[in-house]
């Protein structure tokens, strides 16, 4: 299956999203790449070759190769989600219900629900049965024509619990073909038992749990939830640094309910910045100077019934590196599909159909820094791939609530 030589031939539509392996800015990003009647040829698991259906059918392995007509289909590269936390047991109903008919944070909080009940969870489950919520989760992405993933830890916060966390992605991670990329979230919020001393929390993520993910190399991010209600931007900095000083790189969860000056927290390089609603305008122009992701997920502003949106079209207008992911979690954004997150971008974020998919692919790998493997299809790259039941790329983004993905392919290998 692995070693396969394949054929995708006769494309409607194969979007390349071809060029630099530089983050897509500003008019880059409608820049598609796109060749009408494509083929792309792959084998040991990576692209062999991919050009006009004449031209790549007389390549020398092509004669040998599975062939797959696509006529009518639109073939891309997989999505790339950089920004999930898979690592949960159950859905909050409570919040979900409560939420609707109006009630506050506290009240959901009262009533059992909000994020300690997604806490409870993960700490009475075992790392095995973790693990298949993980799997669980990571398939249905894969249906949708999700391949690279970034998993998040964070239901956990505690040492023991947000080590089970990150097992459980690994091992969930070795039963899916994709690529997973795995995340420690220790700071998402201050846990109940350090509510009266947050100070305290911080120092044991800095000094046990960071040390010890970098030690079993569970993790290749750290990420801190930096808002009002979780961590200061002075802790959230002392987190950063752990992260530096034991060879992990960085993200930050920034700018969803108020506004945070960026200064201090670009100083660590982040790879990317998530969220983003509250961004200023110098900000804004700092970012564009930067290689550093702003990660917009308006998923969750769709899910909590929000009329605001993070502001796409000032960001990308402005030359600031855009992805798209779903924020997969159980409190504000349950949802594994790309193809939803690219309709919610376009109609509530004004964003074109092809800035969605060049947000949620070539610039999904740059935010996980995977670009030169990623994101694009070409030559040498790896052999993730979806085929989606449409003429049309901007169909991707038109049909809505719809699957229309119809194959995957994880490395050259299809499930
Ligand atoms: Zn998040």
């Amino acid at each position: 299956m692995n070693n396969r030589t394949v054929l995708l031939t006769h494309v409607s539509q194969l979007l390349t999203l071809r060029g630099e392996n530089v983050p897509r800015r500003g008019p880059q990003m409608r820049d598609l790449g796109i060749i009408s009647d494509g083929a792309l040829l792959m084998g040991d698991g990576k692209i062999v070759a991919v050009g006009i259906a004449d031209e790549v059918g007389r390549h020398e392995l092509a004669a040998n190769a599975e062939e797959i007509d696509c006529r009518n289909k639109v073939v891309l590269p997989g999505f790339v989600d950089s920004h999930t936390h898979p690592a949960f047991t159950s859905p909050r109903l409570i919040d979900f219900e409560k939420r609707i008919a109006g009630a506050s944070y506290e009240e959901i909080a009262e009533a059992g629900g909000g994020i300690r009940s997604s806490i409870r969870g993960v700490r009475e489950v075992t790392t095995e049965e973790l693990a298949k919520y993980v799997l669980r989760a990571l398939r249905e992405m894969a249906a949708f024509g999700t391949t690279t993933v970034e998993a998040k830890s964070g239901y956990g916060l505690s040492f023991e619990s947000e080590m089970k966390s990150l097992q459980a992605i690994r091992l969930a991670s070795e039963q899916w073909p994709g690529t997973v990329v795995p995340t420690v979230l220790g700071a998402h919020v201050v846990p109940p038992e350090y509510r009266d001393n947050p100070d305290a929390y911080v120092a044991m993520v800095c000094n046990q749990m960071i040390p010890t993910v970098a030690e079993q190399k569970l993790a290749s991010y750290v990420d801190v939830f930096c808002e009002r209600g979780a961590f200061t931007p002075e802790q959230s900095a002392r987190i950063l640094q752990a992260a530096i000083e034991h060879g992990l790189k960085t993200r930050v969860h920034v700018c969803q309910l108020t506004a945070t000056e960026l200064a201090p927290l670009l100083k660590f390089h982040p790879a990317s910045l998530d969220h983003m609603d509250f961004v200023s305008d110098a900000d804004i122009a700092t970012l564009a100077r930067s290689d550093t992701v702003a990660t917009l997920l308006p998923a969750a502003n769709y899910f909590l019934g929000l009329g605001r949106f993070p502001p796409a079209r000032k960001l990308i207008d402005n030359g600031v590196v855009v992805a798209l992911a779903t924020d997969y979690n159980p409190g504000t954004s349950p949802t594994s599909s790309m193809p939803f997150v690219l309709s919610v971008a376009c109609t509530h974020m004004k964003m074109s159909p092809a800035e969605a998919v060049s947000a949620a692919t070539f610039n999904g790998a740059c935010a996980l820094e995977l670009q030169h493997r990623k994101g694009s299809l070409e030559p040498g790259k790896d052999a993730d791939i979806a085929v989606i039941d449409a003429g049309d790329y901007r169909e991707l983004a038109y049909w809505l609530g719809v699957n229309r993905c119809e194959r995957v392919f994880f490395g050259g290998r299809e499930i």
